[in-house]
């Protein structure tokens, strides 16, 4: 007897094909995906699922905590894992988000192609093999979302697409990927610190969470204008360390005041600082002044994180708490 594996596909490259005029549109379905890659039949019984058919910037929150739904309902209908093809825009804020809303010991994988199959070697049905290879893996139970690509599996925590069009696009930051593939088999070199899953009610109106940067000589206006047109909280791409300049560190300050305000780093990769600079706007200065620390998460992650605290209720204590505690993976220091 075949493991079982539900597919649910929600469109993005992997999916798209000639239809539209000028250029490629989402257009397979999750049958077509499958049927392209006979040696699927070799690993896991599929069950597969258009659910959605997105190129992935229209992906939204509200779809995702429906995919999670449908997601836990295929695990309790007795899937041994779970593959989702997805858009590689937005595929790391989809796996990042799925991973917080989720608690299932099966593997939840999303995958990919950045080569559309109308292109010489697509990319598509090598990721969607590898990706039900990693969803019927024992040991890979408990590891929560994973995202497959170019042979390489990486945490939900950890991934971001760094390239916009190669096969090699998806890194693993601050830490490398959990494993790979080699002639088929699963590798797994690592794993991910203990999951955090949010407990947010599935029909909870979304909190809007601006994301803004800092930039040089910018004078910081866009904080003043995101508060009034009803941004909930604010996560600030600092530079470096977590550093912006003094008159817009005052803006940020105040805007600390009437909302989280979270400070990631724009560098992309890195632990924010704590305690190094103290120049006004500096991270010491920052955190002083009522600023949360992102801690290692990056500025798309630390929106959605914050957004979901938000949904789930989460008071100032809480939403500080819990960044916190990503800033250590594992508790037991
Ligand atoms: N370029 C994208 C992709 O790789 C389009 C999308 O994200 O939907 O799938």
């Amino acid at each position: 007897m075949l493991p079982r594996v539900a597919i649910f596909a929600m469109g993005g490259t992997i999916a798209m094909a000639g239809r539209g005029e000028r250029g490629v549109t989402p257009s397979l379905g999750a049958d077509a995906l499958v049927e392209a890659v006979p040696q699927l039949a070799e690993v896991a019984s599929i069950e597969a699922e258009t659910f959605r058919l997105l190129p992935s910037p229209e992906v939204t929150i509200p779809d995702l905590f429906a995919l999670a739904d449908a997601i836990e309902q295929a695990v309790a209908d007795g899937a041994d894992g779970v593959v989702v093809t997805h858009g590689t825009d937005t595929m790391e804020e989809s796996a990042f988000l799925l991973d917080r809303i989720l608690d299932l010991d099966a593997p939840v994988v999303l995958t990919g192609a950045m080569r559309n199959p109308t292109l010489a070697g697509p990319d598509g049905p090598a990721n969607l093999l590898n990706g039900v290879r990693l969803a019927v893996h024992e040991p890979a139970r408990g590891l929560g979302v994973m995202v497959v690509m170019n042979d390489e599996i990486h945490a939900a925590r950890y991934v971001r697409k760094t390239v916009t069009s190669n096969p090699a696009a998806f890194r693993s930051a601050p830490a490398g990927p959990l494993g790979w593939f080699a002639e088929g088999a699963v590798r797994l070199a690592g794993r991910p610190g203990p999951r955090r899953a949010i407990a947010v009610a599935r029909d909870a109106e979304v909190a809007p969470v601006a994301l803004l940067t800092v930039t040089l000589g910018d004078d910081g206006r866009l904080i003043e204008r995101a508060l009034d047109a009803g941004y909930q909280g604010i996560v600030m791409e600092c530079t470096g360390g977590g550093h912006a300049a003094a008159w817009v560190a005052d803006k940020l300050a105040d805007a600390a005041q009437r909302v989280p305000v979270v400070m990631a780093s724009r560098t992309g990769a890195g632990e924010m600082l704590r305690q190094t600079y103290d120049f006004k706007g500096s991270e010491i200065d920052l955190l002083a002044r009522g600023m949360i620390n992102a801690g290692w998460l990056d500025g798309l992650k630390a929106r959605l994180l914050l957004t979901l605290l938000l949904m789930a209720g989460g008071d100032d204590a809480a939403i500080r708490e819990e960044f916190s505690a990503w800033l250590d993976p594992d508790p037991a220091h």
